[in-house]
This record gives C-alpha cells, sequence and structure tokens, in this order.
C-alpha cells in the first residue's frame, strides 16, 4: 500500500481483502451495479497481486478475508509524520479491496485495533472511509465518535451511481456525526438528483478547523466524486450525467471532483467515416439507447452525442474542458 493512482487520494490502506457483492434486484445479474463491476473482485482472484503468498478466495460471505500484519497496519503513521513534516492534510482511501463497514465479526478486532485509533492518531491524514454500507456504518465505530462525532479527520462516504441506490444510502451516510460527508458515483450509470435536504441546510459552512478534533456534525453532502466505467466491457457514460452533477454542486456550494471518462470520451472531429468504435446516444438525459457502431456519418450522428472508445489513458479527466479537482476545505 501507499501513494495511490486514484486521483482523489494520496495513499489507499487496505484492512484486508474481499468482500460480499450487495444483491438488488435491479440491478445487472441481479447486484448492485457497482458491485456487478467490482473491480477488486478482478483483482483479488489473480494470483499476480499476492505476490508470495498463495491465493484464496475472499470473495463472499462463507470464506475468510485476507488479513495483514502489523507493519501494514503501522503504514499511516509513517504518512502522518511525513503529512505534518510537509505541512500538508493528505487524504488516505479505506478500502480499494473490500468494504470497511461489511460488518463481519472476524473484521471488528481488525476496525477496533487498526482502524479507529489510527484514525485518532494521525490528525494530518483525512480518513476517506467509503462504504456500500452506510447504514452500519456508525453501529461499528467506537462509542466515543457516535456520542461526540467523528473526529473530524474522518470522512465517510457512500457509492450510488444510480438515483435508487442514491436515494437509499444518502439519507444513512447523512445521519452519520461527521463533519464532512462524500458521494462516489462512479461508474456513473445515470442521471441523479441531489435531493434538497442533503445538499442545503442550516449548518452549512459551520465546521470546526482543528483536525483531529472531534466535529460539529452536519449533515449534508460535502463533495461529490464522479467517473466512468473502465474494463474490457465499459459502456459509454452519458456526458448529460456529470454535467448534471457538476452544476448541481455549483449551484449548492459541493465540491466537486471529476474522476476520468473511462475507456469511451466525447469523439473529438474526426472526418466521417474515419472507423473506430463508435457510440451514439441521443441527446438528453434518459437512459441511453446507445448505438455502436464503427463509421459515425454526420446523419446517424445527428441528434446524438458520439462517444469514442479509445481507451482510459488517453480519454483522461477534462469535463468541459478542464479538471474538475474540488475538495472541500478542512
Ligand atoms: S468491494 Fe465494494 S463494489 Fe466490490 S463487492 Fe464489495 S461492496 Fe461491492
Amino acid at each position: 500500500m501507499g501513494i495511490s493512482s486514484i486521483e482523489w487520494t494520496y495513499y489507499t490502506l487496505n484492512l484486508w481483502w474481499g468482500c460480499q457483492e450487495i444483491f438488488d434486484l435491479d440491478g445487472p445479474d441481479g447486484q448492485d451495479p457497482a458491485c456487478h463491476d467490482c473491480y477488486a473482485r478482478v483483482r483479488a482472484a489473480n494470483p499476480y497481486w499476492w505476490g508470495k503468498q498463495t491465493l484464496f478466495p475472499v470473495w463472499g460471505n462463507d470464506v475468510g478475508r485476507r488479513f495483514f500484519n502489523e507493519e501494514h497496519y503501522l503504514e499511516p503513521l509513517k504518512w502522518n509524520r511525513a503529512a505534518e513534516r510537509d505541512k500538508v492534510a493528505r487524504r488516505v482511501f479505506c478500502m480499494s479491496m473490500g468494504d470497511w463497514a461489511e460488518g463481519r465479526p472476524d473484521q471488528k478486532p481488525i476496525l477496533d485495533r487498526w482502524l479507529y485509533p489510527i484514525v485518532e492518531q494521525t490528525p494530518w491524514l483525512i480518513w476517506l472511509l467509503l462504504t456500500k454500507r452506510p447504514q452500519l456504518a456508525n453501529s461499528l465505530v467506537p462509542e466515543h465518535w457516535r456520542r461526540d462525532g467523528w473526529p473530524v479527520n474522518a470522512w465517510p462516504g457512500t457509492t450510488a451511481v444510480t438515483q435508487k441506490w442514491a436515494d437509499i444510502r444518502i439519507p444513512h451516510l447523512l445521519r452519520i456525526p461527521a463533519s464532512h460527508h462524500f458521494i462516489s458515483a462512479e461508474p456513473l450509470t445515470e442521471d441523479i438528483t441531489l435531493r434538497t435536504e442533503w445538499i442545503s441546510g442550516p449548518f452549512r459552512g459551520d465546521i470546526p478547523r482543528v483536525a483531529g478534533e472531534a466535529c460539529l456534525p452536519r449533515n449534508l453532502i460535502d463533495w461529490v466524486i464522479v467517473g466512468g466505467q473502465s474494463g474490457k466491457d465499459a459502456v459509454p457514460m452519458n456526458p448529460a450525467w456529470p454535467r448534471s452533477l457538476r452544476d448541481q454542486c455549483a449551484a449548492a456550494g459541493v465540491s466537486f471532483h471529476y474522476k476520468q471518462w473511462g475507456e469511451w470520451a466525447p469523439a473529438g472531429a474526426k472526418r466521417p467515416g474515419t472507423p473506430g468504435r463508435f457510440a451514439l446516444i441521443p441527446t438528453g438525459f434518459d437512459e441511453p439507447s446507445i448505438e455502436l457502431t464503427e463509421f459515425p456519418t454526420s446523419s446517424t450522428a445527428s441528434g446524438s452525442v458520439v462517444m469514442e472508445r479509445v481507451g482510459k489513458k488517453a480519454a483522461g479527466r477534462l469535463l468541459d474542458g478542464r479538471e474538475w479537482n474540488e475538495v472541500p476545505p478542512l
């Protein structure tokens, strides 16, 4: 673990590897859309990522998890010293290879020994505690967090890639007594409306300034992170969706981070007839009836947004010509 390739964090710490997908009767294969595309599950099944250790199954309710040694769990203390030396607060994403709030009994000793005390000992680190189970999160933390508020450097977040899951998870997230709350909308799979009660209220801006101190709880979204889909089966994202979230955030004073387009990006000005892998998305917000083509012509493209499969790297992360790297203030 260490310096992360994920654009919105500096470090990543995994407390363990392994998880159980969340089920959703409406989702692909009966799973939450984000779990359906879980890259961690794919990575955990690849012996390459296990190094010298022999791979064992870590996905599902009936198998164990891959835990680590003390040296691994103490790494954040080093990161905190470096951040203090550099006088810059650094973000830590916990965790990329599972869900810290999965709620299994074998995970509790790890949380109690290696997460909560370390969060309290690292005021120069901002802990991004992302979960798809925000309804469990507050019941798993120490009693004094629940009573006095989570430390100001512990930011709970949840994943919401559809309106349905936003409406289910965000109210649970915002009940957590924390200074900051964030949403990860990746891969964004439809237009999402941020409900008024999630983004405006009497406490916006009224937050403590000292990292490590208990916070004055607020119950609003502070940060929205958006990205498209990557991987071999990635589908294009309608550009209207990230634009809509960006504009809703701007209107509400919520920080907006555009992580990436994913595999597909708005097509550049290619000559009609130039071969490639294109998707035509009808202009608007609706679930796209995507038409795939190798040769978009000016007539087939009219009335459509043309997306091209160029690969994640080439697709980049510019939205309407600029990067969006906003982060809420401490
Ligand atoms: S790690 Fe996250 S995306 Fe993957 S199965 Fe668990 S909850 Fe779902």
